[in-house]
């Protein structure tokens, strides 16, 4: 029997924690030491959006660097885990009846890599990333996404990598209402995951008057819905890296572990 695997959400910031020592970073290491170690990885990355749902199904997934304006450093980063076709195939068929495209030829974007490489840096533990489907309601995410909790019981981490507040604009920004108001909106968020008020997390808009500056555009918060929904119903939740520069929160959802 295995051991029920905690799911994890974790706010991944900029793609330089990769290759930076930070306190977000050394978390994501100390997390990877404390948890139970997965027989494989099933990542929902803010950095790939489709039409509908699509997963990662080659053998040999290649690392992406979906980003502009970094160093040559990061754009060398390597991160050569397996991917894992039969879980591929395992994730279709729990979505089913909704339709899962197997793509063989997707690789790691650098929501998943850039926090793997730091919790899992011998890239020995096959991963496979599940797409967001594109202008569906949170209710929708939430709602499809329960269907692979069966995973947790089958050695598979599931991961949701974005941000809770994320506005890339405003990045850096030290304007006080605004600070103020990205503050509120996460501290509405924890305090709703706390009571295990799923419905209202779903309906992220509805969180506050200006839910609009902490998620200008959805893909960066969505990837927590997929670990709430997988939620056992009581089962403990923990917060940590609940900090970040203005316009990017870090704060990360440990559920279970
Ligand atoms: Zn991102």
């Amino acid at each position: 029997m295995t051991a029920k695997m905690p799911a994890v959400f974790l706010g991944h910031g900029s793609p330089m924690n990769a290759i930076e020592d930070s306190v977000f970073r050394q978390a994501w290491q100390a997390l990877a030491e404390r948890i139970p170690r997965p027989r494989a990885i099933l990542c929902v990355s803010a950095h790939w959006e489709t039409p509908g749902f699509a997963v990662s199904a080659g053998a040999r997934p290649e690392t992406i660097h979906d980003f502009g304006g970094f160093p040559k450093a990061l754009f060398d980063v390597r991160y050569p885990a397996p991917g894992d076709p039969a879980l591929a195939r395992r994730v279709a068929e729990l979505m089913a009846p909704t339709p899962v495209h197997l793509d063989a030829e997707r690789g790691l974007d650098h929501g998943t890599w850039s926090v793997l490489c730091a919790m899992y840096p011998k890239a020995d533990i096959p991963v496979v990333q599940l797409s967001l489907p594109r202008n569906r309601p949170g209710s929708t995410h939430y709602d499809s996404a329960k269907r692979l909790a069966p995973l947790r019981d089958e050695g598979v981490l599931i991961l949701g990598s974005g941000n809770i507040v994320h506005n890339l604009r405003l990045w850096g920004s030290r304007d006080e209402r605004q600070l103020a108001s990205w503050m509120r909106f996460k501290d509405e968020v924890k305090r709703r995951i706390v009571a295990g008020d799923h419905g209202a997390l779903a309906d992220y808009m509805s969180l506050d008057p200006e839910a609009a500056l902490s998620v200008p555009t959805p893909e960066h918060y969505l990837p927590l819905l997929y670990i709430l929904a997988v939620q056992t119903s009581g089962e403990k939740v923990a917060f940590f890296n609940d900090d970040g520069p203005g316009g990017i929160l870090m704060t990360s959802v440990l559920v279970g572990g």
